[in-house]
């Protein structure tokens, strides 16, 4: 049966191939186009300045987007720094209380699968507050290797794969493509 009332949505843009973060932000572009408000919640990052903050800051209050890290992320057992982990529990903190509040239409996690990928954030806390989520809320949660939990919970999940990246041929990360 098809389903064609409307509801939100949970969506993963996981995979190698560039563009998990890209395609998330592209549907942020489009949902501020429909009046919806949204929020953008970067786990892990916070030490390079992407261009999309300073596009956000000249959207108003109803297009948010927040570095929730420091960027360079030590990881593997006793190397994860206590630090880190701290920011993305207060980072999740922070989602899940969005998500629930309902005061958002669509909210990105960004890089969220790397967190859980190192073992920073537990999957199944994730996933119980995205069964509670309000119904008309969408959520979008990026990064590779996403938890199996996470892909069978989701509605739409899509799989970026690479062909090929221009830094394989030792060209550098580009102002207005990657940053
Ligand atoms: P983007 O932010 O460009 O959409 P992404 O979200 O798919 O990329 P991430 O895993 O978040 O990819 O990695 C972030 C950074 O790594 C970006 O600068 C991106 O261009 C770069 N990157 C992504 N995929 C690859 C790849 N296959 N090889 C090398 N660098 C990559
Ligand atoms: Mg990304």
């Amino acid at each position: 049966m098809t389903e064609t009332s409307r509801r939100g949505l949970i969506l993963i843009n996981t995979g190698p191939g560039k563009g998990k973060t890209t395609a998330a932000l592209g549907t942020a572009f489009r949902a501020a186009g429909n009046g919806m408000r949204v929020l953008i919640l970067q786990f892990l990052k916070g030490s390079w300045h992407y261009g999309e903050l300073d596009a956000a800051a000249t959207m108003g209050e109803d297009f948010i987007i927040r570095q929730m890290g420091r960027g360079f992320v030590k990881v593997g057992g006793a190397e994860t720094d206590p630090e880190d982990v701290r920011m993305v529990e207060e980072a999740w903190a922070e989602a899940a209380a969005a998500i629930l509040s309902g005061d958002w239409d669509l909210v990105v996690l960004d890089e969220i699968n790397y967190a859980i990928g190192y073992k920073m954030l537990d999957p199944e806390k994730v996933a119980e507050v995205l069964r509670q989520k309000p119904e008309m809320v969408h959520v979008i949660l990026t990064g590779r290797n996403a938890h199996p939990t996470l892909v069978e919970l989701a509605d739409t999940v899509t799989e970026m794969r690479e062909i090929k990246h221009a830094y394989e041929k030792g060209i550098l990360a580009q102002r207005g493509i990657e940053f």
